[in-house]
C-alpha cells in the first residue's frame, strides 16, 4: 500500500475488507469517495455508523431490525416458521410475496469441517419458540449443500419429538447453489413442493 498516500491508502484497506472486493476494486471505490464532494461523502459515512447504532437483531427470530422485535414477527402468522441461514435469506423468500409466516434466522449452519456444532448457531433458540406450542410447520429453507442438507436433517430430529410437522424446501434449487441467487420462479416452486422430513 504504500505507493499511496496514507489516507487513500488507509481507505483502500478498509473497502479490501469488504466481501469480493479485491485491491483494484478496492482502489476504485476510494478514488471514487475522494471524487465525492463533502456532503456525499459524509452521508457515505454517516449511513454506515447510522446502520452500526441502529440495526440490532431480532429477540424473536434473529433478522436485522430497528426494534426490539421486528415487524414480520409482530404481524405474521407464528403458525409457520421459515429456518433460514442468513438475513440475507429473508429478503430472498419476502421477495416471492408468498410467504405468510415467520422466519428463524440461525445465523450459520452446522459445519463440523469449521467447528460449528448445533450449539453454536440459534437452534437453542428455535427449540425455545416450538416448545411453546403454536408452531404447526418449520420449513427448513437452509441452502441445499451439504451443510444445509445436514442442518435441516438435525434440526427436524430434534423438533419432531414435539409433534410439529416439518418440511424442506423441495429440490429444484440447484444443489450446491445457495436461495440468494436462485431465481424467483424456482424458490417459489420449492416453497409451494416443499416435503415432509
Ligand atoms: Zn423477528
Amino acid at each position: 500500500m504504500d505507493v499511496f498516500i496514507e489516507p487513500i491508502g488507509k481507505l483502500i484497506n478498509e473497502f479490501s475488507k469488504l466481501p469480493g472486493v479485491g485491491k483494484k476494486t478496492a482502489q476504485r471505490y476510494a478514488y471514487r469517495i475522494i471524487g465525492m464532494n463533502d456532503s456525499e461523502a459524509k452521508a457515505f459515512a454517516e449511513s454506515i455508523l447510522e446502520c452500526k447504532r441502529k440495526v440490532r437483531y431480532c429477540k424473536v427470530c434473529g433478522n436485522f431490525t430497528e426494534d426490539e422485535v421486528c415487524a414480520i414477527c409482530k404481524s405474521r402468522d407464528n403458525s409457520t416458521i421459515c429456518v433460514v441461514k442468513e438475513p440475507k435469506d429473508v429478503i430472498a423468500m419476502e421477495k416471492l410475496h408468498e410467504f405468510k409466516g415467520v422466519y428463524h434466522v440461525l445465523h450459520g449452519v452446522i459445519s463440523p469441517m469449521d467447528g460449528i456444532g448445533p450449539n453454536d448457531i440459534r437452534i437453542k433458540e428455535l427449540l425455545s419458540r416450538v416448545s411453546d406450542g403454536c408452531v404447526q410447520e418449520v420449513i427448513m429453507a437452509t441452502n441445499p449443500d451439504v451443510e444445509g442438507e445436514a442442518t435441516a436433517m438435525y434440526v427436524a430430529k430434534i423438533l419432531k419429538p414435539l409433534g410439529v410437522k416439518v418440511t424442506r424446501l423441495a429440490h429444484g434449487i440447484p444443489i450446491g447453489s445457495e436461495l440468494e441467487y436462485t431465481d424467483e420462479v424456482t424458490l417459489s416452486r420449492a416453497l409451494s413442493e416443499r416435503k415432509l422430513i
